[in-house]
């Protein structure tokens, strides 16, 4: 039996590889899909009858119940909520380490000697440090998503020595862990009290840690705390003695680092900073207001469809707002209308815009707009003073000129979409209200922008018709 499941591990892992590649672009994105639950199908089936346990009534009972409440959840959940939901999955990965450590701890048929015993004791105490930062870590990140909690960042004084203060003593907890375990007869657990103080400090650090990270660097914080979640698996697979547990919590840990990266770059912050916190406090938010001064011009749909039908380069900029009021297929009908008349229409798309890593690309490709036509920000940021109109839909942050005016805004530094460089920009949304970051926008004030006022879809729809 071992040598079919090793066989089945072998091509799981293959087919997750393969659903890494696929995803990296749109096209082959749906293929790299099948890839994942084909695998994750494979390696499911094969734990399930191979290696975990005799209980096999119990354990298609958690199946049933488990993969129940994920359908319901899936169906339920609106696109826009899809962050929160990976957040509050991440922090079940990491709650499932933490269970998965204690358990394999205090089960006595598990038990090694010497070096292994320490080994192993490692593997368990990792296991559950990363799985408990994830855990409450994630669960506070659902929070601020979901708008539960104030995405302000929570600034402790002397917050840097309390997360200095828990390192040490997690260090000086392990080394007693350790120890107790190594020096306790066989056949009795010993140190339990410091995993369980461990566990405690882990579960601190995680709260403390999201809470004081501000609303505009979410995007890190999301992508960070899917890369933990992998490291978690992967502990968890060291310790249980499973490689594809490894492997695969490998492969989602190190790509969960390279997207916290990207996503650093793609906000100018240095990922130790962001993780320090502190940024985007709504006292620098309120600094940001008072340069903003003027009145905004609003503009009726026939007029913005005359100024599109005028223009020979048209860039659209989506955001959040899109997602929201799902107006992509109007976008893309929209779209077609224009090409057809022989303007060239183009999408910039910012790597932070939306909710999540990719939010516009997946929202332009159900829409089934031309890939060849989406740009990504460095590509076409250079070239807003060709172009004639840009039509803002739902976006705010990413084409707000402060982060570059404004050195007190908490959102400056980092890049975004230049529109204002373009002949005209006209703003779709529904009233005057500041984006995810907090901060007023001084686009919306430029003399060459317009604001069209309402729902992004709406709006839209009587564009398209007047068009
Ligand atoms: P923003 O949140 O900055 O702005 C969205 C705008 O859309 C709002 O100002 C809102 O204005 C408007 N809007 C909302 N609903 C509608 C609607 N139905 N019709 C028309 N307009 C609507 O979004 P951006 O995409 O510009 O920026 C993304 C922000 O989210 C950044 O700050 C980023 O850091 C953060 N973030 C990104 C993540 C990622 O991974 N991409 C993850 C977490 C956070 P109004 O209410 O007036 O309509």
């Amino acid at each position: 039996m071992s040598g079919v499941v090793t066989v089945a591990y072998i091509g799981a892992t293959i087919l997750f590889i393969l659903a890494l590649g696929g995803l990296s672009h749109p096209e082959t994105a749906r293929r790299g899909n099948l890839y994942g639950m084909v695998g994750m199908s494979i390696a499911l089936l094969a734990t399930v009858l191979g290696v975990v346990t005799d209980h096999h009534l119990l354990l298609v009972l958690g199946l049933i119940v488990g993969g129940a409440i994920g359908i319901i959840l899936a169906r339920r959940v609106q696109m826009t909520q899809m962050p929160e939901l990976v957040a509050i999955l991440h922090s079940l990965v990491g709650l499932a380490a933490v269970l998965v450590g204690f358990a394999n701890f205090m089960d006595p048929e598990v038990h090694f000697e010497g070096v292994e015993q320490t080994i192993h004791d490692i593997e368990v105490y990792l296991s559950i440090l990363i799985g408990a930062v994830t855990f409450s870590g994630s669960v506070i990140a659902f929070g601020k998503l979901s708008g539960k909690i104030s995405g302000a960042p929570l600034v402790i004084p002397g917050r840097h020595w309390l997360n200095l203060g828990l390192l040490i003593i997690t260090i000086v907890v392990g080394w007693q862990f350790v120890n107790e375990s190594a020096n306790a007869g066989i056949g009795i657990t010993s140190g339990l009290n410091p995993l369980i103080i461990m566990t405690a400090v882990a579960l601190l650090f995680g709260i403390h840690m999201v809470m004081a990270i501000g609303g505009a660097d979410m995007p890190v914080v999301v992508s960070m705390l899917n890369s933990y979640s992998g490291w978690a698996a992967a502990a968890t697979g060291f310790m249980l003695s499973n490689n594809l547990l490894i492997v695969t919590g490998a492969l989602v840990g190190s790509s969960g680092a390279i997207l916290s990266y990207i996503m650093c770059r793609a906000m100018n912050r240095k990922f130790l900073a962001v993780i320090a916190g502190g940024f985007g406090t709504s006292d620098s938010a309120s600094k940001g207001d008072s340069a903003v001064q003027g009145e905004a011009i609003a503009i009726e749909s026939i007029e913005v469809a005359s100024l599109l039908s005028g223009a020979k380069e048209i860039m659209i900029i989506p955001g959040y707002g899109m997602a929201v009021a799902q107006a992509q297929h109007t976008v893309c009908e929209i779209t077609k209308v224009l090409r057809s008349k022989g303007i060239n229409v183009r999408f910039g798309i910012h790597p932070v815009a939306g909710r999540m890593p990719g939010h516009m690309n997946v929202l332009l490709a159900e829409a089934r707009v031309p890939y060849d036509i989406v740009f990504e920000m460095d590509e076409i940021n250079q070239d807003f003073s060709n172009v004639d109109v840009s039509i803002i839909i739902g976006a705010n942050d990413i084409v707000n000129p402060s982060a570059q005016e404004e050195p007190d805004s908490p959102i400056a530094g980092m890049p975004v979409l230049e529109a204002w460089k373009g002949k005209a920009t006209v703003v779709l949304k529904r009233s005057m209200a500041t984006g995810y970051a907090g901060v007023q926008n001084p686009l919306f004030f430029k003399e060459n922008t317009r604001m069209l006022f309402g729902d992004a879809r709406e709006s839209l729809d009587a564009v398209l018709r007047e068009l």
